[in-house]
């Protein structure tokens, strides 16, 4: 008889080490009838061959706190199960060969610390003195952190399986889950088929696909889009080298590698820039591996030997090469699915899983328990990904780059060079003709910058002013002083259409929808935290029609989001970003070039702010938007796809006589941080609440039903414990990017959320939150404040009130 159940409150697809962690921590938090399924063995498809890295440092607070918890979990597991993890705390080195990569360590140890990461720079001496084998030759710089370790990825799953087991949880190898059962949008049970070709059923209303390299497949089975791909990844092995002690794990990215001593033996790792994507997946793969390639890895390894001269004696005993998914953005995939309720996902870890799975198994299971996750994970959010990234070509490309970047410089405002230009504005090969230089979010090409006649149309990156800094400024300068234009065509667009969608938005906004046609309310939705799950303009198109802007990113999770909270109402919800461009006509002259080229009055008095019309424009119709996100008068423009070009010419022409200028989205960041606009994503988020984001003047006093209103009332009656504040640095030479620590009288309290640089205010501005439990403003601003930017710390001036046009008199004027 078989033994796998018939029923089951979740089923885990995947026995690798993400699947072993999942059921683990689903099981500790007191699930019953939890099924994990494997369809070999545990361990058998990527998990057992991984080197075993175990860092705690990631790009992003919380990623951090995630690996970290992995860490320590990997460091106690053996006590509860019995079953040696290998883990132990051998330290790390990253040693940077460029003067650019030692800008880059330098930033990432600022930001370590401010993450409560053990980490310290070394110099040549202190480097050999933890690695006496290594050639210092061209260090530039060198970190230590002391706490990162490694282990034996195999046991690690198989200590997690363990605990789930003794958890009460059935984890069973030998079966494959085939298909996904669903009714009403709905996941109603699995099918599957055990290796004696017999054939079942479990009913379930949860799955969780935990299924590798697989899982964009197996998601694909249920309509879940999972965009990974699989590449080949590569490790040799040496013989036994005579003497060999323990030693830290070593990064040298400057070539690609990294090294990691194990019982005696030397392994070497490559992330090389080009990587080989592989597939398709045999059927049979079992504790595979891909063959051999030496001509890909031999430039690796000839670097290797000058840095790790002992590597050239040796011999090598293992020549290494297994698949490992990679995602478009170098990011796994946690979450809920958003195109069928009860599927999740923890997949697609990108060369980390090992370090990255204790802490996804616990985020995902504490998010399935509680029905959010337990702080932000934006950075993996499965409802980040856009439907078209499941395309296998497009995949292919991005893998293909994705693996090297790993180890690339992680400049910013790096771009991907692969799978470009699928989403395109109709706007597009106008901004091209006019000298337009590209970026990509979300798929869609966005003009970032605007180059000069002669300029190189090309990003030259740096960790100082890079080569578009001046670019920016001019623009900056145009929609402050005369007037600029800009494509946000890739702005999300949601429709929310019925005889209930005034209650609804009501129920699912913060800010009052019971507005007349034709008025925007700037607003947030809320969690049940007040945490901010979206930051939206929302638009009264007609009695019972609205319309929602959202940030490109966001668009999936926000539609995911209205679906999810739906109740009774009776609403259509639907995607209509495709179907209008959107043009902004920003800064003092908007006014009177919109007039030139249009017969309406746009006057204060007859356009006043907040309010959107029907208006003419040459020959064309558009919906004119008065909102600013750069703090200027203007409008945004929204034209029926077919007729934007055509508005976007009438404009272009017009223009000349007003002073316009072209714009690209570094300039909309500069301007907006200048005004201290939050940025969804980097300074609010599900975790942040809204009154301590300083949001509290969008959330209406006059209702009490909407999400999260609960805990908005809550925090006005206990006070904030937290401020978002504005900061000026005072060395106008100085960068501010992101998660720079910030220093409150001599004590890092914590790190910028953004920054960019203010071109009017003269200096870099970064936002971020500043603990403050019980204090007036007064007191907050009566500290001094520096912010560490790569190690030395930069006076800063501190505002709670924007330092640009504090009263908003330009964007009302
Ligand atoms: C050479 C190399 C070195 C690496 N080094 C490191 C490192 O140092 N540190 C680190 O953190 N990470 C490292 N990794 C990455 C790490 O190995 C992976 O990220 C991790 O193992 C992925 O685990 P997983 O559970 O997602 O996938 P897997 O281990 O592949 O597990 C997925 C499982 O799902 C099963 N499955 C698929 N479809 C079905 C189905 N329909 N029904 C039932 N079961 C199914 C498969 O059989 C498989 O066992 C390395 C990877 C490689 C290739």
């Amino acid at each position: 008889m078989s033994k796998v159940p018939s029923h089951a409150r979740v089923v885990i697809v995947g026995g690798g080490v993400a699947g072993c962690s999942v059921a683990y921590h689903l099981t500790k938090m007191g699930w019953t009838d939890v099924v994990l399924l494997e369809r070999k063995r545990l361990t058998s498809g990527t998990t057992w061959h991984a080197a075993g890295l175990i860092a705690q440092l990631r790009a992003t607070k919380n990623m951090t706190r995630l690996s970290k918890y992995s860490q320590e979990l990997y460091g106690t597991l053996e006590a509860e199960t019995g079953v040696s993890t290998g883990f132990r705390r051998c330290g790390s080195i990253t040693m940077a060969l460029t003067e650019h990569r030692a800008e880059e360590i330098r930033r990432q140890a600022s930001m370590a610390r401010s993450f409560g990461v053990d980490v310290e720079e070394i110099d040549a001496a202190e480097v050999l003195r933890h690695y006496p084998h290594v050639n210092t030759d061209g260090m530039t710089a060198a970190v230590w952190l002391p706490l990162d370790g490694q282990g034996d990825p195999a046991n690690i799953a198989l200590s997690m399986a363990k605990g789930a087991r003794m958890g009460g949880a059935t984890v069973l190898e030998g079966v494959k889950v085939t298909g996904i059962e669903q009714a009403d949008g709905k996941l109603t049970a699995v099918n599957f088929q055990e290796e004696d070709g017999s054939e079942g059923r479990i009913a379930t209303d949860i799955v969780v696909n935990c299924a590798g390299m697989w899982a964009r497949d197996f998601g694909q089975m249920a309509g879940v889009n999972v965009p990974l791909q699989a590449c080949e990844h590569f490790y040799i092995v040496t013989e036994n080298i005579d003497g060999l002690k323990q030693l830290p794990v070593l990064r040298v990215p400057d070539e690609c590698a990294y090294y990691k001593e194990d019982a005696g033996k030397m392994l070497l790792g490559a992330f090389e820039p080009k990587a080989k994507p592989w597939g398709p997946i045999p059927e049979d793969f079992e504790f595979d591996q891909l063959p051999e390639d030496f001509d890909h890895f031999e430039p690796i390894l000839e670097a290797a030997c000058e840095r790790l001269p002992m590597l050239a004696e040796a011999g090598i005993h293992t020549f290494f090469n297994g698949p490992e998914s990679f995602t478009p953005d170098d990011a796994y995939h946690l979450g809920p699915a958003p195109e069928l309720e009860g599927y999740w996902v923890c997949a697609g870890f990108n060369s980390i899983g090992i370090q990255s799975a204790g802490g996804a198994g616990w985020a995902l299971a504490e998010w399935m328990e509680n029905g959010i996750p337990p702080f932000d994970i934006g950075d993996v959010d499965i409802r980040r990904m856009q439907p078209f990234q499941k395309n296998r070509r497009y995949l292919k490309e991005r893998a293909s780059e994705t693996l090297g970047l790993l180890y690339a410089d992680h400049y910013p405002n790096r771009q991907k060079a692969t799978a470009r230009g699928v989403r395109r504005s109709p706007l597009h090969e106008h901004l091209k003709a006019n000298g337009a230089v590209f970026g990509e979010l979300a798929g869609w090409e966005r003009a970032n910058w605007f180059a000069n006649e002669g300029q190189e149309r090309e990003y030259k990156y740096d960790w100082k002013g890079q080569n578009w800094f001046a670019n920016q400024a001019q623009e900056h300068d145009a929609v402050r002083n005369a007037v600029g234009m800009y494509d946000m065509s890739s702005f999300g667009k949601i429709r929310i259409d019925g005889p209930d969608a005034e209650a609804f938005l009501n129920r699912m906004a913060g800010g009052n929808m019971s507005v007349p046609v034709g008025k925007i309310v700037y607003t947030q939705f809320l969690n049940a935290r007040a945490g901010i799950e979206a930051d939206v303009t929302i638009t009264r198109l007609a009695q019972d029609s609205y319309f929602i802007v959202t940030p490109a990113a966001t668009l999936i999770r926000d539609m995911a989001w209205l679906k999810m909270n739906r109740r009774d109402e009776v609403v259509v919800i639907s995607d209509a970003t495709a179907s209008e461009a959107v043009i902004c006509v920003m800064g003092p002259n908007s006014r009177a070039l919109m007039q030139s080229v249009s017969p309406h009055d746009w006057s204060n008095e007859a356009f006043p702010f907040g309010v959107a019309q029907i208006v003419e424009i040459g020959l064309g119709i558009a919906r004119a938007h008065r909102v600013t996100y750069v703090g200027e008068l203007g409008w945004e423009l929204y034209v029926s796809a077919d007729q934007a070009a055509h508005v976007f010419e009438t404009l272009h022409e017009a223009g000349a006589d007003h002073g316009l200028r072209l714009c690209g989205l570094h300039m909309m960041d500069s301007a907006r941080i200048e005004k201290a606009f939050r940025h969804f994503g980097h300074d609010i988020t599900g975790e942040d609440h809204v009154l301590e984001a300083g949001l509290g003047f969008a959330v209406s006093k006059q209702k009490n039903d909407f999400i999260g209103a609960d805990a908005v009332a809550r925090k006005r009656d206990e006070g904030l414990q937290m401020r978002m504040v504005q900061f000026k640095l005072t060395d106008p030479e100085a960068m501010l990017f992101h998660a720079e620590p910030i220093v409150r009288n001599g004590e890092v309290v914590s790190y910028i959320t953004s920054g960019n640089y203010g071109h009017t205010l003269g200096g870099a501005i970064g936002l971020g939150y500043v603990p403050c439990p019980g204090e007036k403003p007064d007191e907050v601003l009566a500290s001094s404040y520096e912010i560490e930017v790569a190690g030395t710390r930069v006076a800063a001036e501190a505002s709670l009130r924007p330092m640009y046009d504090p009263k908003s008199e330009r964007a009302r004027a």
